[in-house]
């Protein structure tokens, strides 16, 4: 027998029922779930970590994206379906307008839900209350307070080259995880390189062993006792120094006794070095540079700047330097290319060096 519906007098011939009543009667009157009438969000300043639980969390790609999520969430979970109603979900929750920093928005939430097999929507207006703080860890940095440990940056000679220091920038900016980058709290310049403040003992001991074998170096740990823990226990603080060998390709090391030209850091991170007595390239262990001390060497070798005439068994250049009236002549084994396009014509930097030469860049612009 069909039943009539006593709020629209449409049958359940026309329509689906809950209850006693039509669905759009249902819905219009007893509602899908309650849902809390304002809600409030509360993000950081500096990072957009947003507050949840007790505890700052993790933000999405931008401030409105987070609240949005974070809107999702808290109703999901705080949604109570009414009661002929089995489950209930958050189909979307939109802004009345855009989102421009802390205040009152209205948010319209559409609400799905089911009654057995029967699904119904409904939409709700909801306030949101916006707040702006800043979480724990952004006021450690900004009072540069809670930093366990400090990574120094230190160039072996002393100073820290701009371009090392530019490279090493670089590669905390795109080689870190993200955890890791958080966990710096701030960056001191110092004459001879600079500080990294680290939140946490094992991220820097972490960070200090990526930029060791990113660059070739060696690390020292030291820990000092810096006090007393409110509960008895000791405090220290953590300093890890990385030293990194200050030399870029093309350079003359000496090594022990002997010469070297630095070729590149191969992708393990371990020097490609010229010994410079027999010609032999060798892959070396960053060790090797530490262990047995090295120096530029910068006295009596001069780069010339050379122009390939021809390639056969023999190698000839004309010196550029010198007007391209000397003839230069190597057998084809002693002449050693690391350049791509090795073509006559071109003016190279060329390194001599107990009758081989080394053909290490471009000197015209092509
Ligand atoms: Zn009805
Ligand atoms: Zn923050």
């Amino acid at each position: 027998m069909a039943r009539i519906c006593p709020k629209c007098g449409r049958s359940s011939d026309e329509i689906e029922f809950i209850g006693s009543l039509c669905k759009d009667c249902y819905v219009e009157t007893v509602g899908i779930a309650r849902i809390p009438e304002e809600i409030s969000f509360t993000y950081c300043k500096y990072c957009g970590r947003y507050k949840y639980q007790g505890g700052w969390n993790e933000p999405s790609d931008t401030i409105e994206d987070t609240l949005i999520d974070y809107l999702v969430l808290v109703l999901s979970r705080k949604a109570k379906p009414s009661r002929e109603i089995n489950e209930v979900w958050i189909n979307s929750v939109n802004l009345d307008r855009p989102f421009m920093g802390p205040g009152l928005y209205k948010a319209l939430v559409k609400i799905g839900g089911r009654h057995n097999e029967i699904t119904v929507a409904e939409e709700r207006v909801i306030t949101v209350r916006v707040n702006m703080a800043v979480c724990p860890l952004c006021t450690n940095k900004l009072t540069k307070r809670g930093y366990e440990a400090i990574v120094q940056i230190r160039g072996s000679s002393g100073k820290l080259s701009e371009d090392l220091k530019k490279r090493i920038d670089d590669f905390l900016e795109e080689e870190l995880a993200g955890v890791l980058r958080e966990s710096i709290i701030d960056f001191e310049e110092k004459k001879e390189g600079f500080d990294l403040l680290i939140n946490d003992s094992s991220a820097a001991r972490m960070i200090a062993s990526k930029i060791k074998s990113a660059f070739m170096g060696k690390t020292i740990e030291t820990y000092k006792l810096i006090g007393r823990k409110p509960d008895g226990s000791r405090k220290g603080r953590l300093t890890i120094s990385v030293r990194l060998p200050d030399i870029s390709p093309g350079n003359i090391l000496k090594i022990g006794d002997r010469l070297y030209l630095f070729l590149e850091v191969s992708r393990g991170g371990n020097p490609i070095l010229v010994d410079l007595q027999t010609g032999t390239e060798i892959t070396a262990n960053p060790e090797f540079l530490w262990k047995k001390g090295f120096t530029h060497y910068e006295s009596g070798m001069e780069y010339k700047k050379l122009m390939l005439i021809s390639r056969g068994n023999s190698i000839t250049f004309l010196d550029a330097s010198t007007g391209y009236s000397q003839v230069l002549d190597f057998p084809r084994d002693r002449v050693h290319v690391y350049v791509e396009d090795f073509e006559p014509g071109r003016v190279f930097k060329v390194l001599i060096v107990r009758g081989r030469a080394y053909v290490l860049g471009y000197e015209d612009n092509e």
